[in-house]
C-alpha cells in the first residue's frame, strides 16, 4: 500500500466482502456498515438485482463511446426524469463531475442572456467536490488550502438564510444561479428550516436565476423521497446526483428542466465513460429495486424510528447538543470533537462516520433489518454515553 498517494491518511481496516448491511474484514470480523460507503450502497452490499444486471451487461457490452446510442442510458434518463419531474439528463462518473456540468450549464445560461462574468451563489459549510471548480464552490477553507488560485465566479453566503440571498441580489448584478445542498452532508447533516428551498425557489424566479440543487448525497431515496426537494413540492432547474445512483458503480447525473435543459448543445460538454452501458444498467437495477421493494418508504420510516430512539436514549446526556436528520441521513452533534468514536465503534461491530469534527454521521442502508437497527441504536448510544 506504500505506493498509494497519501490522500486518505493511514487506513487500519481492510474490508474484503459485503452482504446486505454487513461487511467483513480480512480477519473474518464483520460490521454493520452504518455509513453505506458514504451514502452509496443504499441497497446494501452484493444486492442480487445489481449483481445480476452487472454480470449480464458485462457479458453483453461493457462500453461504447457516446458517439453511439446506448439503450440503457436512454432508459435510465427516462426513469430519472419520470421520478423527478426533470426534462433531460447528462451522465457523468462522479458527483464532482455532475456539479462541474451544472456549473458549466449555469455559466452558459448566463452568457446566453448577456452576462459576461456570471456569478453562482454558494453556501458556507457546503461540499460540492474536489475538482478545481467544485472545490472553489465548496465552503471549507481547509479543503481549499494550498490550491489557489481557485476558480472565480462564486459568491458565498450563510446557509439557511434566505435574507442573505435577497441581499446578494441587490448587491450583485451578474448572479445567474444558486447552488445548494437540500441538507448539508459533509458540513454536519445541517437540515435547513422547512421552507428554505421554497424561499430559494421564489427568489430564483424573481431574479431569473437557476435553482441548482446538489442532491449527490441526499438523492436516490436517502431522505425518504427520491429527491429531497420532493419534500418541498418544488422543482429545481438543475439537480445533480451520484453516490447512491449506482449502489457502488461509479455514475453521476446532472438533470435539468425547461430552458436549462436546452442549454447544452453538441460540443458543449462530454465524457468518455459517462453513461456507459455498465454504469447505466447498475442505475436501472437500483431504481427498479428501490421502487419495487418500497425501500424509499422504508428509509423514511426507519429514519423516523432511529431519530425517535436516539432522542429517547440520549436525552439525558449533556454531551449531546443536537440530534437531527431526515430519512436515513442522521447526525448526532456533540459538544466536543469526537473523531475517536469511529475506531471505538469498530469494537462494537459498527462502521460509523464523524463529520464536521463533532457530529456522528449515520447513513445506513435502506435494507437494514429491524434487528440491525436496534443493534445500531444500542451500540451508538453506549458509545456516546461512554465517550469522554
Ligand atoms: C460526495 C459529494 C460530492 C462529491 O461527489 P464525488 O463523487 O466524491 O465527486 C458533491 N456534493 C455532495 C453534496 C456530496 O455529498
Amino acid at each position: 500500500m506504500d505506493k498509494l498517494m497519501n490522500t486518505y491518511g493511514t487506513r487500519t481496516l481492510t474490508l474484503v466482502r459485503g452482504e446486505g448491511s454487513r461487511v467483513w474484514d480480512d480477519q473474518g470480523n464483520s460490521y454493520i456498515d452504518a455509513i453505506s460507503g458514504i451514502a452509496v450502497c443504499g441497497l446494501g452490499h452484493s444486492h442480487p438485482a445489481v449483481t445480476r444486471a452487472l454480470c449480464d451487461q458485462a457479458g453483453t457490452l461493457l462500453h461504447v463511446s457516446n458517439l453511439y446510442n446506448i439503450p440503457p442510458q436512454g432508459q435510465l434518463a427516462d426513469r430519472l426524469c419520470e421520478q423527478s419531474g426533470m426534462d433531460k439528463v447528462f451522465f457523468s462518473n462522479s458527483g464532482a463531475e455532475a456539479n462541474e456540468a451544472a456549473i458549466k450549464l449555469a455559466r452558459k445560461y448566463g452568457h446566453a442572456k448577456g452576462v459576461d462574468s456570471p456569478i453562482i451563489l454558494v453556501m458556507e459549510n457546503s461540499f460540492h467536490g474536489r475538482t478545481l471548480a467544485t472545490l472553489s464552490a465548496t465552503g471549507n477553507r481547509k479543503a481549499q488550502e494550498g490550491f489557489a488560485p481557485l476558480v472565480e465566479g462564486f459568491v458565498r453566503l450563510p446557509y439557511n438564510d434566505p435574507e442573505a440571498v435577497r441581499a446578494a441580489a441587490a448587491e450583485h448584478r451578474n448572479i445567474v444561479a444558486v447552488l445548494v445542498e437540500p441538507i448539508q452532508g459533509e458540513g454536519g447533516i445541517r437540515v435547513p428550516t422547512t421552507h428554505y428551498l421554497n424561499q430559494l425557489r421564489e427568489i430564483c424566479d424573481q431574479n431569473d436565476w437557476l435553482l441548482m440543487l446538489d442532491e449527490i448525497q441526499t438523492g436516490n431515496g436517502r431522505t425518504g423521497r427520491y429527491f429531497a426537494y420532493q419534500h418541498n413540492g418544488i422543482q429545481p432547474d438543475v439537480v445533480t446526483t451520484a453516490k447512491g445512483l449506482g449502489n457502488g458503480v461509479p455514475i453521476g447525473a446532472c438533470l435539468a428542466r425547461g430552458r436549462a435543459a436546452e442549454i447544452f448543445q453538441p460540443g458543449s460538454h462530454g465524457s468518455t465513460f459517462g453513461g456507459n452501458p455498465l454504469a447505466c444498467r447498475a442505475g436501472l437495477a437500483v431504481m427498479e429495486t428501490l421502487f419495487n421493494e418500497g425501500l424509499i418508504e422504508r428509509a423514511a420510516r426507519l429514519g423516523n424510528w432511529l431519530l425517535q430512539q436516539f432522542e429517547e436514549t440520549l436525552k439525558n446526556d449533556p454531551k449531546v447538543i443536537d440530534i437531527r436528520g431526515k430519512g436515513l441521513m442522521l447526525g448526532i452533534e456533540l459538544d466536543r470533537p469526537c473523531a475517536d468514536l469511529v475506531a471505538q465503534a469498530r469494537t462494537r461491530e459498527l462502521l460509523i462516520n464523524v463529520t464536521a469534527g463533532n457530529t456522528v454521521r449515520l447513513l445506513p442502508p435502506f435494507i437494514l433489518t429491524d434487528a440491525e437497527a436496534e443493534q445500531l441504536v444500542t451500540g451508538v448510544t453506549e458509545l456516546i454515553r461512554d465517550f469522554q
